[in-house]
């Protein structure tokens, strides 16, 4: 309930602190209006302005768009602005570029220029976007010219511009909002992936928390909504906006390899998926840096290497689906809209077409919508690998039960006696009474094994009568039980006990027409804790008392009392007191 609160607060502050720098500046009637270039062209780095005045060294089609040249020219015509006040500011998309020198190019064939490196860039207050301060454009001026050394990216020319008032480049008031809304769409995930973490502790969520972050990332950068926070340098916004993208990504392609039910996968599929995850935060990550010895391709170089993810990611989840995955179903519905939006941008990233940049808001817009579904999946994983888990505990109680209990009387084991056997000396149990029926062998020999059986059954519970804190009753196997009791009189208890046994099968099978009588072989250490005998030790001993009891007639009890006069271990000497009874 609190985090749902406090996501409802940040959204709301993300799209008050929107609205108040968005608020558009209308501070005369030519406000608004934004002119684009009519014309653009390439060339190498020592072609010259003036040979740039004549028109026919342009490309006016607005076809044709190159970035991975070391120099692009762009040409702005004072016919657009006829009659209405002249342009006072260039401004462009973010991204890398080594220098921006504008000429006003005036009627009479004079130039008049001012440039820029990259540093002197001032990010808007809202959108992607930077600017410069054009040189005096007066009425004389016939066109604005633009030349950009080493343009990093094809949106870098096809999204500049020229107005007169700074706030006329910002993005829409709309446009803000729904940037904040995705925002405060991706905070909850997180808020949901911390509490998933702290459960389930599965590599998955991790992952998914690193595409949130990336996610993020991506909105606050490429959208340019983290200048309304702080003013960072172009270059750095240029580099974290597709660094972000390149990593969530990746992330994503790791979040797939891990987040899918056992089985979802072939184990080659997982690790392609897996790699390909790795490779696109490394590559299309390198790229993203666009550092100037890589201009010439690697704005190409991004698009390229980044477009395994999606080709993958695709095949990955028919891959999954195909094998009746449902965590794939899911992943599938979150992921559709954000691979159709980002291959749009893909292709408009290559130059292929120049769609308007408010195109990017559906890819922002899709993210958070894979985010929240993301989440659902996340939740729907999460019962079921609960319940997995649930299913699991169940059967190791179980497994462990059996492995520690005789099927048969319901008695503890041989084994977990033995597992037990120290912590039960130190807890007192100082008497070892090893129980074995008489002549057992001839109760199944003539009334059967099944009668047999019930008598093993009405033996046990003899001797389990006295199963109080005091006393535990073990079946070793076969007709052979063992009792540890501790407190007084534990050898009165334990011949009360093989005197019970003889009374209880006779109650509990009739038509037995002899009593099966006991015989024991009982050890009495003083101070148990002090001995540090072994089970094997007990059981050796008191298997040689019920020798004597058995060699003295049987139905009786054999007994040695073991007293410590000095510190175990160096020559462990007792005193036997041995006798049968
Ligand atoms: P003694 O007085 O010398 O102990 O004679 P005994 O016949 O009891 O000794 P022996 O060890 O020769 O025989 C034990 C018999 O216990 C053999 C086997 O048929 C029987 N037995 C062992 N386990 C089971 C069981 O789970 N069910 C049944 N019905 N009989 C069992
Ligand atoms: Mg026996
Ligand atoms: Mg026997």
């Amino acid at each position: 309930m609190g985090r749902l609160r406090l996501t409802i607060r940040l959204l709301v502050a993300a799209v008050l602190v929107a609205l108040g720098c968005a608020a558009p500046a209308a501070a005369d009637s030519d406000a608004g209006q934004v002119f684009a270039p009519r014309c653009h062209a390439v060339s190498d780095s020592d072609r010259r302005v003036e040979a740039m005045i004549d028109r026919a060294a342009w490309n006016c089609t607005g076809t044709g768009w190159q970035a991975n040249q070391p120099v692009a020219w762009l040409r702005f015509e004072a016919a657009d602005w006829q009659g209405a006040k002249a342009p006072r500011h260039f401004f462009t998309r973010t991204s890398r570029h080594e220098r921006i020198t504008i000429y006003s190019l005036d009627s009479g064939g004079s130039l008049r220029g001012r440039s820029f490196a990259e540093a002197d860039g001032r990010p808007f207050a809202a959108g992607p976007v930077f600017r410069l301060p054009l040189p005096l454009v007066t009425s004389e001026t016939e066109a604005l010219l633009v030349r950009i050394d080493r343009p990093h990216s094809i949106p870098l020319l096809t999204e500049a511009g020229v107005v007169r008032y700074p706030d006329d480049a910002n993005r829409s008031l709309q446009e803000m909002m729904l940037l904040a809304l995705v925002l405060g769409m991706l905070v909850l995930p997180l808020l949901f992936d911390i509490t998933f973490f702290v459960v389930l502790r599965e590599r998955f969520v991790l992952f998914h928390s690193v595409m949130v972050v990336a996610m993020m990332g991506y909105v606050l950068f490429a959208g340019g909504v983290i200048s309304v926070i702080v003013s960072l340098p172009v270059a750095l916004l240029a580099i974290l906006a597709p660094l972000c993208w390149a990593v969530g990504c990746g992330a994503a392609l790791l979040f797939l390899s891990e987040f899918l039910e056992r089985g979802a996968m072939s184990r080659r599929m997982r690790q392609v998926t897996f790699w390909t995850g790795c490779w696109t935060m490394a590559v299309p990550g390198f790229f993203a840096l666009q550092l100037h010895g890589t201009q010439a391709f690697d704005d190409t170089g991004y698009f390229l290497t980044i477009a395994p993810s999606a080709v993958v990611v695709s095949v990955a989840l028919i891959h999954a689906i195909l094998r009746g995955s449902r965590s794939a179903k899911f992943v599938a519905a979150a992921w559709f809209p954000l691979i159709l939006t980002s291959m749009e941008r893909l292709i408009r990233g290559l130059g292929v077409y120049a769609g308007p940049s408010s195109l990017d808001l559906m890819m922002f817009l899709a993210t958070g919508i894979e985010v929240v579904v993301i989440s659902l999946a996340i939740a729907d994983r999460f019962l079921a690998i609960r319940n997995e888990r649930d299913a699991a505990l169940t059967e190791a109680r179980m497994l462990e039960q059996i492995s520690t209990r005789d099927s048969l009387t319901g008695l503890m084991n041989r084994r977990a006696i033995e597992a037990r056997f120290d912590e039960l000396l130190v807890q007192g149990f100082d008497t070892f009474a090893l129980v074995d029926l008489d002549r057992f062998k001839a109760i199944n020999d003539l009334h059967g094994h099944q009668v047999g059986d019930a008598a093993l059954i009405a033996c046990a519970n003899a001797i389990r009568s006295g199963n109080d804190r005091d006393s535990i009753a073990v079946r070793l196997g076969g007709e052979e039980f063992v009792v540890l009791l501790r407190g007084e009189n534990t050898l009165q208890r334990a011949e009360a006990l093989r005197q019970a046994i003889p009374i209880r099968i006779a109650q509990d099978v009739p038509g037995l027409d002899l009593p099966v009588t006991a015989s024991m072989g009982v050890i009495v250490l003083s101070q148990a804790a002090r001995h540090n005998m072994q089970f094997a030790e007990f059981y050796a001993r008191a298997d040689a008392l019920m020798y004597e009891a058995k060699a003295s007639g049987r139905n009786r009890l054999a007994y040695e009392r073991l007293t410590v006069f000095s510190e175990p271990p160096a020559g462990r000497r007792r005193k036997r007191d041995n006798r049968a009874a």
